[in-house]
């Protein structure tokens, strides 16, 4: 497998805060029986009760964070609800040698700079099937306080006004249904469909 065809095997997953990337996300890996790898984050803010170092997040300090970033060590990082995330090269290229597609849970500022990156890469788009919906899930998931979630929010009119720039569209109603839908559709870009390249392609 050369450097070029690792690169190709990259799918991105966005979506608003409160869309269920996690969830949905958690549900079709569980099953251990797609070739396909969760890239974990590097993320400033604290973890979550629940949370776990190296499984959820990587836990950085803001100080760690900028030196990798001077290092060169992410592939693409953003600055989000106040505070920095970013994909490291590392946990991607691990992934890659050992034959795995990669898929990376980011934000739309992230999934920009991947488009840049990597033109073949698999762009999926999930969001909520209404506005209320997000308040309604952030809410009940209750890991917000509610500066943090107002900030989340906010940024939903502008993360939407991103999802035309995907190849695919998920609207999560249900939760098991959509689980099932994303697992088709990866099923189908790993398995059945043959894409060209959109463009000039780079091996980063
Ligand atoms: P949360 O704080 O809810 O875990 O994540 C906030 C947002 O950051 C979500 O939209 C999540 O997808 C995004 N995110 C998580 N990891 C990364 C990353 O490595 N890079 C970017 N750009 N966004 C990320």
């Amino acid at each position: 497998m050369t450097p070029k065809a690792d690169s190709s095997r990259l799918i991105v997953l966005s979506g608003p805060s409160g869309s269920g990337k996690s969830s949905v996300l958690a549900r079709v890996l569980a099953s251990g029986d797609l070739p396909i790898r969760r890239s974990v984050s590097v993320t400033t803010r604290p973890p979550r009760p629940g949370e776990r170092e190296g499984v959820d997040y990587y836990f950085w300090t803001p100080q760690q964070f900028q030196a990798a970033v001077h290092n060169g060590e992410f592939l693409e990082w953003a600055e989000i609800h106040g505070h920095h995330y970013g994909t490291l090269r590392r946990e991607v290229e691990r992934h890659w040698k050992d034959n795995y597609w990669v898929l990376l849970e980011i934000d739309v500022q992230g999934a920009r700079q991947i488009r840049q990156l990597f033109p073949q890469a698999v762009m999926i788009f999930l969001q909520a099937p209404d506005l209320a919906e997000y308040e309604r899930r952030l809410r009940q998931r209750g890991t917000e306080d509610e500066n943090s979630l107002r900030r989340r929010l906010d940024a939903i009119h502008h993360e939407l006004a991103e999802a035309p720039n995907y190849h695919y569209q998920l609207v999560n109603c249900d939760l098991e249904l959509t689980a099932a839908q994303l697992r088709q559709l990866l099923l189908a870009i790993i398995f059945q469909t043959p894409r060209e390249p959109q463009g000039g392609g780079n091996d980063a």
